[in-house]
């Protein structure tokens, strides 16, 4: 469909620069902290950029330890090798130290949540989403306690800023004596129950990745209260080297270590993170009053209890106000319907004015890689016909707006009216 010819939208304006979904914003004293590297030659993965970063988010966040790391994902990586090592010994030579076992995890999520569980050779079990904070939903998790007893490593995640419901989770992971990963790589600053999310997990992980919240280009750290773990993650993500005078290995090594001047990029950023969080508040707000005409609801917050972080700024279309549309494994068409609309057909008119949206996170359970995964859903009245768990609902009629922080609020303006006329 050429959107911008179309009468249903005519008036309005092609954006000349790309208004993003989440886009980095530097301010200029990552500069100063990246030339310190250079200039004190400490360009490698020590550094007095690494050292401070390390202490302010574990200050931040209310934690003993702070890990840094090249990303987020190897952040997990490392959290689930640690806990499995701890739970199920050390893995002889060729194998991984997850194998023939099962972990929980999101189901909901990016893949990042959840790979790190087949690079030790474990078994992902996805659990279903709730509505109220679309994160792992307790009760589902409680049902595969039952089909599955004996797991005892849960991986859950704080979807578009929003914490999920902790306290139920951490009650039945206690119940079972299971270890928790808590994914915060999207909701750095986002609090529940006064208490920062990173701060819940045995281990906890945060993201430095270009559209988070505040980035140091990549990067990610490992959070603990653990001495040992941290020491572990410390010693694994630089190769493991044993304190002899040649390389000497009695662990696995893995090359995870964060450098000094991505830490530089950090450290430059953090002073800001508050800021970028009230934009992106100022964000979310702004779209929940221009489209309260509509039939959507903004992604849910539980405010009673948490404090978001507002990442990203996410709709859920009415179920009757969702027009007819067809997604396969690699593409999606819709059928206009007057009064009605649906995420491809708003995503498509997004980006025909130059503006990025983005699906839902796609549920693993409906990711061809994890085809042969189980998944547990609490949900059991399916007498709407509609989709069989709450997950594979919210992709079917969610959607993420553009929410870069530094867009204006005239250009939200457009892009609220952008999807009034989808309705239209
Ligand atoms: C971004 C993200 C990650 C991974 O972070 P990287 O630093 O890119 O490896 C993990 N989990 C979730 C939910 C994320 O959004």
């Amino acid at each position: 469909m050429d959107y911008l010819s179309e009468h249903r939208f005519r008036g309005i304006e092609k954006f000349k620069e790309k208004i993003w979904l989440s886009s980095p914003t530097i301010h200029g004293d990552e500069q100063k902290w990246v030339d310190h590297a250079l200039r004190t030659n400490w360009v490698s993965t020590v550094g007095e950029n690494i050292d401070v970063i390390e202490r302010e988010t574990a200050e931040k966040i209310g934690r003993k330890y702070s890990v840094g790391l090249s990303c987020g994902t190897a952040a997990i990586h490392l959290a689930i090798r640690i806990l499995a090592e701890k739970l199920y010994g050390v893995p002889e030579l060729g194998h991984g130290a997850l194998e023939g076992k099962r972990v929980f995890a999101a189901d909901m999520t990016f893949s990042a949540t959840a790979n790190p569980i087949t690079y030790e050779g474990g078994t992902p079990v996805f659990i279903d989403a709730e509505y109220e904070t679309w994160n792992m939903d307790p009760e589902a998790l409680k049902k595969a306690f039952e089909k599955y007893p004996d797991v005892k490593l849960i991986v859950t995640a704080h979807l578009y800023g929003t914490p999920g419901k902790l306290d139920e989770i951490r009650k039945i992971a206690n119940e079972h004596g299971a270890y928790i990963i808590e994914d915060a790589a999207e909701s750095f600053t986002a609090t529940y129950k006064g208490k920062q999310t990173g701060a819940f997990g045995d281990i906890s992980i945060i993201s430095w990745n270009g559209n988070k919240l505040i980035t140091g280009s990549s990067g990610g750290m490992l959070l603990t209260d653990e001495e040992e773990w941290a020491k572990k993650a410390r010693k694994w993500s630089t190769q493991s080297r044993d304190t002899a005078p040649w390389y000497q290995h009695s662990e696995l090594g893995f090359n995870y270590r964060m450098s000094n001047i991505i830490a530089g990029i950090v450290r430059g950023q953090l002073p800001y993170v508050d800021e970028h969080r009230k934009q992106k508040e100022a964000i979310w707000n702004r779209y929940k009053e221009g489209l309260k005409d509509l039939p959507v609801s903004m992604n849910p917050i539980d405010f009673e209890n948490s404090e978001p972080n507002y990442w990203l700024s996410c709709i859920l279309i009415d179920k009757a106000a969702m027009c007819e549309m067809h997604r396969d494994d690699y593409n999606t068409t819709y059928v206009y319907e007057q009064g009605k609309s649906c995420p491809t057909e708003i995503l498509e008119a997004l980006a025909a004015f130059n503006a990025e949206g983005r699906p839902i996170w796609k549920p693993m359970h409906l990711q061809p890689f994890f085809a042969k995964s189980d998944f547990i859903t609490a949900k059991e009245d399916r007498s709407d016909n509609g989709p069989s768990d709450n997950g594979s609902d919210i992709f079917e009629r969610g959607l993420c707006l553009p929410s870069d922080n530094k867009i204006t609020p005239k250009q939200q303006d457009v892009i609220i009216e952008i999807i009034h006329r989808c309705f239209e």
